[in-house]
């Protein structure tokens, strides 16, 4: 998996760097239902901090696999995030850690630090919860179930509801 040797880094001086080059070959779950299909890849850069090492990942690109939740083709979803970055714990007497934050940590038995469930918080929030082939995509008549982005149908289909705004009762205008 997406994992990183940090050994002799982890005996350098604060501030030092290193970059790495992010292609990994696998079949990775982002999220239920749904795996990549291509490389994850992109480029690292690591930094070294008191008691983290900072994680930037950029140019993050995969994808997945789909079928839009509205014509049922099946098509693939681009993930293309410019940068993420984050830190990894290495020394956890020292730092202070508040409820809300996401944590990760060095794993200092193997000098190192295990980069998948980072890597995955970031391609989850940029997956669609609702996937579409493309933005306008008309789908399928719920009545004959032509395709309508290829045809037009003469099928009755329901007027679109107007929908009042909802006014909370002392709202002022
Ligand atoms: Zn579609
Ligand atoms: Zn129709």
């Amino acid at each position: 998996m997406l994992k990183l040797s940090v050994g002799s880094l982890l005996h350098q001086p604060e501030g030092t760097k290193e970059e790495f080059e992010l292609n990994e070959s696998i079949k990775f779950d982002i999220i239920n239902g749904f795996t990549t299909d291509s490389p994850i890849t992109g480029t690292g850069q690591l930094l070294k901090l008191p008691h983290e090492i900072n994680v930037q990942i950029s140019d993050l690109k995969t994808t997945v696999p789909a079928i839009c939740n509205r014509c049922l083709k099946h098509f693939v979803y681009e993930i293309n995030v410019p940068l993420i970055s984050g830190e990894f714990i290495i020394d956890l007497n020292v730092r202070n850690i508040s409820k809300d934050e996401d944590v990760f940590y060095v794993d200092k038995n193997k000098n190192e630090m295990d980069l998948t469930e980072f890597v995955r918080s970031e391609l989850i929030l940029h997956f669609p919860a609702v996937q579409v082939c493309f933005l306008g995509c008309k789908g399928l008549c719920d009545k004959c179930g032509v395709n309508l982005n290829d045809k037009t149908c003469n099928c009755k289909h329901l007027t679109e509801v107007k929908v009042t705004p909802f006014k909370f009762p002392n709202s002022r205008p």
